[in-house]
């Protein structure tokens, strides 16, 4: 870790100090908020949460090493090093706020609606053949997970790809302070928590915070095929990259060809250069996410055979879309999110599968007041996409199963209020070869639908 003593962090976070005057000076080697990852001369933040209480694991997190804990609380015992401060997590911020300035890593910012965890790991794909790279871990990414990636950067790291997701107006800004990003991507422009954002240009706006602690000679990569996006005009010094399909997009894709669920192959065509990507997983959203790491390979000065690789040995993350073979079946296992345009493209990959189709359809949640609608607009997608059985799971994916028995598909379509009553019809509605796509939103856990599958 870069140079970080007690006494600045105790600075930086207008926190009081407590303890050994001499032990100020001492550099910490860590900052972790779970004291079962505590080594030697760590930063234990102990914070209040909902269900467990940091400050329960003081004593054991100086037990194993800890240099110093922080907290809300005052010490019980005052002669060791600790700091007190107002609100840890505004300390988190603090210090990551400083860090970020003792590293001089080029950092690639994450943000969008859809695909900002796919997109992440897909850059970290191409940019990894060439470069020493930090990554966000998992879904890492809002005013706790990204302090805590930062604080992962080390010497031997070359760029770092953070991924940042918000709710609400001003966070990306509080975000992006931290974080001074060198580029930024943003994915798209979707109707995700509308209950803060109202609707698309509110979305708009509090992405595009992202711009405002960013580096003032620092690139944009924009996905060109959304309609929002391309309205994003440069402030003169930064550079915008489009990205897309469409053909007056920098960084694009022509002569596509659809490999079913082996992925897409395709020729990215830019300025400069044309040459052969085959992006190995399914879906024409992929295509996009690959483009947006295919423009900054480039611009970080990677060959196309280099950015070529990234992109082939791409591996979806499990729950993310990611595809596996079970014993009886095809799963599409896509249950870790949903909102309507991850959802229309979770179908459209289905509906490239061979033989049988299945989607098993959930509540899609945090779409505000117009939910009903959009999960009956999800419905009337599906319809003409050559799916054989919908299953709808939910008392909101109820309207899926309206529009689609609206547009005449009775037949095709079974409804359950609860997942556990659909899990025991599902044994008699699947068949040995299906191909099935399983999409909800988190707190559906249709984790345990692709459970029972993979056991059948
Ligand atoms: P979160 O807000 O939970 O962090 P995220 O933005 O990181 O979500 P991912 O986890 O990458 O999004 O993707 C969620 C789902 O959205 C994927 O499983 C996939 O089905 C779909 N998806 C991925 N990329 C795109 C895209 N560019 N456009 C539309 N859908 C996408
Ligand atoms: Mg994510």
């Amino acid at each position: 870790m870069q140079k970080m003593t007690l006494e600045k962090i105790a600075k930086v976070c207008h926190g009081r100090y407590f303890g050994n005057e001499s032990a100020k000076s001492e550099e910490i080697s860590m900052v972790t908020i779970d004291s079962r990852t505590v080594e030697r001369n760590s930063l234990f933040v102990a914070i209040k949460g909902e269900r467990v209480d940091g400050n329960t694991f003081v004593d054991g997190a100086y037990a194993d090493g800890a240099l110093c804990c922080m907290s809300e609380e005052e010490p019980e015992d005052k002669t060791r090093p600790y700091i007190v401060v107002d609100s840890c997590y505004q300390a988190l911020k603090d210090m990551a706020e400083l860090y970020r300035t003792l590293c001089p890593v080029k950092v690639v910012g994450i943000t969008g609606s859809v695909g900002k965890t796919t997109t992440k790991e897909m850059i970290a794909s191409v940019l990894s053949q060439h470069f020493h790279v930090l990554k966000t871990k998992g879904n890492f990414n809002n005013e706790v997970g990204v302090p805590l990636t930062l604080f992962r950067l080390r010497k031997e790291h070359e760029i770092a790809i953070v991924e940042m997701g918000i709710s609400d107006f001003g966070e990306m800004t509080r975000l992006t302070k931290m974080v001074q990003p060198d580029s930024c991507v943003i994915t798209n422009i979707g109707q995700c928590h509308l209950e803060n954002l109202h609707d698309r240009d509110g979305v708009l706006k509090a992405k595009t915070e992202i711009f405002t602690h960013m580096n003032p000679n620092g690139h944009i990569y924009l996905n060109g095929d959304d309609d929002k996006l391309i309205t994003v005009q440069s402030d003169g010094k930064r550079q915008i990259t489009f990205f897309g399909n469409g053909k007056d997009n920098c960084v694009r894709a022509e002569k596509v060809e659809n490999l079913g669920l082996k992925g897409t192959k395709m020729m990215v065509v830019t300025p400069d250069e044309q040459f052969e990507v085959t992006v190995p997983v399914p879906g024409k959203h992929m295509v996009l996410n690959a483009l947006a790491a295919i423009a900054i390979g480039l611009d970080m000065g990677m060959t196309t055979e280099e950015i070529a690789k990234g992109i082939r040995a791409f591996r979806p993350v499990g729950g993310h879309s990611s595809i596996e073979e079970t014993a009886h079946f095809t799963l599409i296992d896509d249950c870790y999110n949903a909102n309507p345009v991850s959802m229309k493209a979770g179908i459209d990959v289905l509906s490239d599968a061979s033989g049988r189709k299945v989607a098993i359809l959930g509540d899609m949640f945090e779409l505000g007041t117009k939910e009903r609608k959009m999960h009956y607009e999800v419905g009337e997608y599906a319809v003409q996409k050559g799916i054989d059985l919908f299953i709808c799971v939910g008392s909101l994916a109820k309207e899926i199963a309206n529009a689609l028995e609206k547009a005449g598909k009775e037949t095709s379509v079974f409804y359950f209020a609860q997942k556990e009553e659909a899990m025991e019809m599902l044994p008699s509605l699947v068949k040995e070869g299906d191909t099935i796509l399983v999409k909800a939103s988190h707190g559906m856990h249709f984790e345990k639908i692709v459970a029972m599958l993979k056991e059948m």
